[in-house]
């Protein structure tokens, strides 16, 4: 059974197996006249068949033509959607190392979950150099990873973390900085 042009269509390209079927039957009917014509005396008829053959056969070749147009446009989109799906299921499992954290209350970043054993002073101790990153950054269409920085309170002014990419400030509450981040 052949499916019809509504019946199978992947990602907006309709597959078109008319056209298959399309090219078998003039492929059919070239032999169909082939056959005839070998019956045939007289040239000049024996001409007009072979003539309406090669006309079939033109058909054929054309219905073959655009099927594989199509055939090669699927395979692009076929590419292109294993493609993205690979950079999705990425930027998923680099997500996954992450989790949200109020570094001061109301103000939240991503940071990397070290798991509840391995923590000092209730912040996690990784085996990669303790970081937070930009939160707007990475719940971005851009899924950018970007580490903040640390602006240290002083004796003059309280402190704050900051992304360099959005220039989010997070403030820190007025006392000491809350993670030993400073490097
Ligand atoms: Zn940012």
């Amino acid at each position: 059974m052949i499916a019809t042009t509504d019946e199978t269509i992947f990602r907006g390209i309709p597959m078109d197996f008319s056209l298959v079927s399309g090219a078998v039957a003039s492929i059919t009917a070239a032999k169909e006249i082939g056959k005839a014509a070998l019956g045939l005396r007289d040239f000049n008829q024996m001409a007009a068949q072979i003539s309406e053959m090669n006309a079939r056969l033109l058909d054929a070749q054309e219905s073959l033509f655009a099927h594989n147009t199509q055939l090669l446009a699927l395979q692009q989109q076929h590419f292109e959607t294993t493609q993205k799906l690979a950079e999705v299921e990425k930027a998923l499992a680099e997500k996954g190392r992450y989790t949200l954290f109020e570094i001061v209350p109301g103000s939240f970043a991503y940071r990397a979950d070290g798991g509840p054993s391995a923590t000092h002073g209730g912040n996690p101790v990784t085996a990669e150099p303790e970081h937070y990153i930009c939160q707007p950054c990475f719940d971005g269409p851009d899924r950018r990873k970007v580490t903040l920085r640390l602006h240290p309170t002083s004796k003059h002014i309280v402190g704050w973390w900051h992304c360099p990419v959005c220039k989010t400030d997070i403030r820190l509450p007025g006392e000491a900085p809350p993670i030993n981040a400073r490097r």
